[in-house]
């Protein structure tokens, strides 16, 4: 099933997205994960990509198990900065050739770790050129979905900047996008108010993040410039050793904040689930009678 047709009949989208996972027990770990998960009807999982290309063979099988074992509509994320084009090639054919219908597209990012590192000779040099070559290389085999940032990709400038270089992205033939993780939602209303005024016309699907370990989301919320409202830090941190009542606090915050987007009309909701069910599981279990009917022929 290809993502941007569901999403063009109107089908509302629930999706969860996965790592691959570095060890055999991770995998074990993450496939009893995928199967809890596989009970709430996804319309698509997807899974994530290392950005020095790192997780290829990783992201590949689990990919391909997800796809042949479990049977979902699966995503793979695709990152360009690392890779040739002749490498994009090869890995897209591949996904072609083992059924897979659907993309992510993504710069990524250099790692950290990798202070040295060149992008190889001719490489992709924004997720735009990836996007391009995939339509120009495989017409409409693949359904392309991009990155978008709400409260701006922290290299962008400013949102003027932010929203031109996503149109260009959007123009280029993606289908849909998925936001960077946020915690209030003004700036995902504010952010599509923007795309909306520039003439961009594809669904913009919210992620969300469930707080589960405050530490860590602080970190990742500080590496992609997501702000953490006020109150919910004062709830988190006198808290934050207790994983319990961390897990408690991030998931009634998070039912609140989809609660709200389901009444404002989002086209779907995206969860970033680290590979554990339970939070995603819990919140969905609150909203669900609020989720729009997601079967096309209900
Ligand atoms: C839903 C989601 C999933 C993700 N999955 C992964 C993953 O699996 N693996 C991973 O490594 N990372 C992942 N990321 C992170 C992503 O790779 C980083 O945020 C990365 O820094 C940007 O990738 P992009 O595809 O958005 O880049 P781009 O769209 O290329 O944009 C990157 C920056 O360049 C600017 N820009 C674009 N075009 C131009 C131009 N022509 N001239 C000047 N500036 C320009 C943009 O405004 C932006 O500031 C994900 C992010 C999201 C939101």
């Amino acid at each position: 099933m290809k993502i941007g047709d569901l999403l063009r009949k109107g089908v509302f989208s629930v999706s969860f997205e996965f790592f691959p996972p570095k060890t055999p027990e991770g995998e074990r770990q993450l496939f009893e994960t995928v199967r809890e998960l596989k009970e709430l009807k996804p319309t698509f999982v997807s899974v994530t990509y290392g950005a020095g290309g790192s997780t290829r063979d990783r992201t590949r099988r689990v990919v391909k198990r997800i796809h042949e074992e479990i049977g979902l509509t699966v995503m793979a994320h695709l990152t360009c900065i690392a890779h040739t084009r002749e490498e994009l090639m090869e890995i897209l054919e591949d996904y072609r050739s083992i059924g897979i219908e659907n993309i992510l597209a993504l710069r990524g990012d250099i790692p950290r770790d990798m202070p040295d590192f060149r992008p190889p000779e001719g490489a992709c040099r924004y997720a735009k050129e990836l996007v391009e070559l995939i339509r120009r290389r495989f017409g409409d085999h693949f359904s392309v979905g991009v990155a978008s940032y709400p409260e701006g990709h922290p290299e962008s400038p400013n949102m003027e900047w932010e929203i031109r270089f996503f149109k260009e992205k959007v123009d280029a033939g993606a289908d849909f996008s998925i936001t960077q993780m946020f915690f209030e939602n003004r700036y995902y209303y504010e952010f599509v108010e923007l795309c909306d005024r520039a003439g961009i016309e594809i669904p913009i699907i919210p992620g969300i993040m469930p707080i589960t370990n405050f530490r860590q989301i602080k970190k990742f919320a500080s590496m992609c410039g997501a702000t953490i409202p006020q109150s919910l830090i004062e709830r988190m941190e006198p808290v934050e050793d207790r994983p319990e009542e961390v897990a408690k606090i991030g998931v009634e915050f998070a039912i609140g904040q989809c609660e709200e987007l389901l009444k404002n009309g989002v086209p779907g909701l995206h969860f970033y689930t680290l590979n554990k069910s339970r939070a995603t599981i819990e919140i969905y279990s609150a909203i669900k009678d609020m989720v729009p009917v997601r079967d096309l022929y209900a």
